[in-house]
């Protein structure tokens, strides 16, 4: 996404966690910093940025955290990985598996006449 000259490895996980989605970001973040993340990287070329995509409480808003992430069902880069080792969590969203959120990306759809 945007300006990054390097290439990117993606992956996805499914974390078992206590913490609640505000905690859990938080230790995502020391965990950048860890891997000598800077502020102020966004998009651009960075060691490793963790996102939070779902959650199995489903859903999450506040200013500083939303859960589904935002851009999650526009990006191939999150949803190809994702539907490798979960096709069947069903997204607060419409209420569809991701396998299904990944074809409506994916599918060849008719040009509208
Ligand atoms: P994008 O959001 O498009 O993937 P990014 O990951 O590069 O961009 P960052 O600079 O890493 O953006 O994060 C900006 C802020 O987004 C974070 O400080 C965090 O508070 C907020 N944020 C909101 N929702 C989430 C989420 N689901 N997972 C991680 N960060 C989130
Ligand atoms: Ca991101
Ligand atoms: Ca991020």
């Amino acid at each position: 996404m945007g300006a990054a000259s390097r290439r990117f490895a993606n992956a996805a996980l499914v974390l078992e966690s206590e913490l609640d989605p505000p905690a859990l970001l938080a230790a995502l973040k020391r965990t950048e910093r860890e891997f000598g993340r800077r502020r102020g990287q966004r998009w651009g070329d960075r060691v490793l940025d963790l996102d939070i995509v779902l959650w199995s409480g489903g859903a999450w808003r506040t200013k500083a955290l939303t859960i589904p992430h935002k851009a999650f069902a526009q990006r191939r880069f999150v949803l190809d990985p994702a539907c490798i080792i979960a096709p069947d969590w069903r997204t607060p969203l419409h209420g569809l598996t991701l396998a299904h959120t990944q074809a409506r990306l994916t599918r060849p759809r008719p040009l509208p006449s």
